[in-house]
């Protein structure tokens, strides 16, 4: 099963869930049982942006 990141709007903490790929159902808050949650865009979802050339190169100067 594939883990959703979820944000609580009661208390703004934010937690990891297991979930249904189609379950949308309303996922209580894990700190304060609220179920004012809204689902976040799991970090691994999207597609990790290599280091481009805004970091300088690392060496011994
Ligand atoms: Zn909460």
């Amino acid at each position: 099963m594939p883990m959703y990141d979820f944000r609580c709007e009661e208390c703004g903490e934010t937690f990891s869930e297991l979930r249904r790929s189609g379950d949308d159902k309303d996922v209580p808050c894990q700190h304060c049982g609220s179920t004012r949650t809204k689902k976040l865009i799991s970090s691994f979802a999207t597609r990790t942006a290599k280091t481009g050339s805004s970091c300088a190169p690392a060496g011994g100067g």
